[in-house]
């Protein structure tokens, strides 16, 4: 399924210009039009999908091999050490992947670890023994659910 409203579809039919790095039948990567560090690129399903969560494994597999792919011609190309992969689902309501060449430890963070500014990197408090027993507890009630 595919809906005319969806940006990310409209890519993937070819009804929107992108700079395209991989297409397949299944996938399609692109450089992210608002990019992190120079090399951001995003991988899509080609088909519909909002949630990496309900994404069919296979066409999971098919994401994570072509980012893994990217990530060792980015190493290659920008000389970085490391490539991070993540799904954030915040602006466009179709699944997609960002791979992004780390220049730098907070170019994708979170501002737990933020505490000592951007040049440091502040692991997050632990909690207490019996709090991760009752969050690992919830959790794993909730995986079997
Ligand atoms: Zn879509």
């Amino acid at each position: 399924m595919a809906s005319e409203d969806c940006l990310f579809c409209r890519i993937a039919a070819g009804g929107l210009p992108a700079h395209v790095l991989h297409e397949d039948d299944h996938i399609l990567a692109f450089l992210d039009l608002y990019p992190v560090r120079p090399g951001h690129t995003l991988v899509i399903p080609k088909a519909h999908h909002v949630w990496f969560e309900d994404l069919p494994p296979d066409l999971a597999t098919r994401i994570t091999t072509c980012a893994q792919g990217l990530a060792r011609a980015m190493k290659r190309l920008y000389g970085v050490p490391r490539v991070s992969m993540l799904y954030t689902g915040i602006h466009v309501a179709h699944a997609h992947a960002h791979v992004v060449p780390m220049h730098h430890v907070h170019d994708v963070t979170s501002l737990a670890y933020l505490g000592e500014g951007p040049e440091g990197f502040t692991a997050p408090p632990q909690l207490p023994p019996e709090e991760m027993a009752r969050i690992a507890g919830d959790l794993k009630a909730a995986l079997r659910a």
